[in-house]
């Protein structure tokens, strides 16, 4: 049965806060996982990108919040600077719109210490960011940890995984066993990262998965082209479909800079998000593309995860992702929030076997198209198989196949 935010234990006050962002019905997730988080029980939670991930945890959080205590009170922690950004920013519109006095603090590496401890003098119930910062101020007795009762780990197959495992273990250590719950939040969970949430956790956590899937409002489309076409077809592709805002995939992310340029050459308004630069410069990246200076993000799958870049109508694959979870990451950034979104995977021949696998292991319609008069057309499978494709004048012309 359907339930709203009233039936899953939500306040009246943060259901008009809610309101005030659009939020009105809960989403599949939000319906599993409320409860479960409200009644502080540990839970593994599974969630398509772009569900209202964040919202699950967030409005059971500050439900939990004991507001005559000025002391931290839960902590989340994020893989990527960008996404404890948005995680905060949520949390700051949840207050405001709502009048609760919930404060947090956006405690990331990389960035200004004294600021961040000068912030943590305000008190705030909520920790946002990354483990090793967290750590440091919580050694620095900055951060009262014996005070959290909430641990959140977003992106938890990344935080999971033998890079960052530590970190996460170390974080949730200093917090007190016996009152604490943890939340760990993912569109994918493997095995491993299951396991070490098993671990982690002090009870059995709940389970609430959401089927591995993608918003049906996604629409996956690949085109078979050259590798020296690809940046061409970008071009075709965002001005023909009239795209405001595209995101582009490619697998190494020392691509990121030249593929920029080429976009810049072709009078593409292209950003890229490199992964190892400068915070601010990532920043600005983000802003431009929200802000609609930018009309193409050029990314790696270092950076997609948690990305929320609101209205982004096209994901291209320049290069095919090397394995599904990578796939249904990328796509994730389009179709969020209920509305439609396409991705474009672009494939050379030597690349349509990655196709054909994604296909199989995600279960997912993969129209075949090319690009016609700046559209995509579908390429009849008939026609495909008598004719062979070249190139003329910049489109991808079928002609019949040589003897
Ligand atoms: P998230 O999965 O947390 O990154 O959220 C994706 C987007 O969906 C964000 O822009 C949220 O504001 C929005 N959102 C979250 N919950 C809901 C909901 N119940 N109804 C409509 N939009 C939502």
């Amino acid at each position: 049965m359907e339930k709203d935010f009233s039936s899953l234990g939500i306040s009246e006050e943060l259901i008009s806060a809610l309101k005030k962002q659009g939020v009105t019905k809960p989403t599949d997730v939000q319906q599993s996982a409320i409860g479960v988080i409200l009644e502080k029980k540990d839970a593994i939670v599974r969630a398509e990108t772009g569900s209202g991930k964040t919202l699950t945890y967030l409005l059971p959080i500050f439900m939990n919040i004991d507001l005559s205590l000025r002391s931290a009170q839960c902590i989340v922690l994020t893989p990527t600077h960008e996404l404890a950004v948005q995680v905060y920013k949520q949390a700051e519109l949840l207050a405001e719109n709502s009048g609760m006095d919930i404060r947090s603090a956006l405690i990331i590496g990389n960035a200004g210490m004294a600021r961040q401890i000068e912030k943590l003098k305000e008190k705030p119930q909520i920790i946002i960011g990354s483990a090793g910062r967290i750590i440091d101020l919580i050694e620095k007795k900055k951060i009262p940890a014996h005070t959290v009762k909430t641990i959140v780990v977003d992106e938890a197959d990344r935080m999971l995984d033998h890079m960052n495992v530590d970190m996460v273990k170390s974080v949730v250590k200093t917090t007190l066993k016996n009152s604490r719950q943890t939340v760990f939040l993912s569109a994918s969970m493997n095995a491993e990262a299951v396991a070490a949430a098993k671990e982690i956790a002090v009870n059995e956590p709940v389970f609430c998965m959401a089927e591995e899937k993608l918003p049906e409002l996604i629409t996956h489309y690949y085109i078979e082209c050259e590798l020296r076409d690809k940046i061409n077809l970008i071009r075709k592709i965002v001005r023909g479909e009239k795209a405001p805002k595209t995101i582009v995939f490619i697998n190494n992310p020392e691509n990121i800079e030249v593929t920029v340029k080429k976009l810049n050459y072709h009078s593409l308004k292209a950003v890229g998000l490199y992964g190892g630069t400068r915070r601010d410069e990532r920043r600005k990246a983000i802003n431009d593309m929200i802000h609609g200076k930018a009309e193409i993000l050029v990314a790696s799958d270092l950076v997609s995860r948690g990305l929320d870049i609101p209205g982004v109508t096209h994901i291209i694959n320049m290069d095919i992702p090397e394995n599904s979870t990578s796939y249904l990451h990328r796509a994730g950034r389009t179709g969020r929030g209920g509305k439609s979104g396409k991705v474009i995977s672009l494939a050379t021949k030597g690349e349509i076997r990655y196709i054909n696998r994604l296909k199989r292991e995600l279960k997912l319609n993969f129209k075949n198209v090319y690009m016609r008069e700046g559209a995509l057309v579908p390429v009849n499978a008939d026609f495909k198989r008598k004719k062979t494709y070249t190139h003329k004048n910049n489109d991808t012309v079928y002609t019949k196949k040589q003897k």
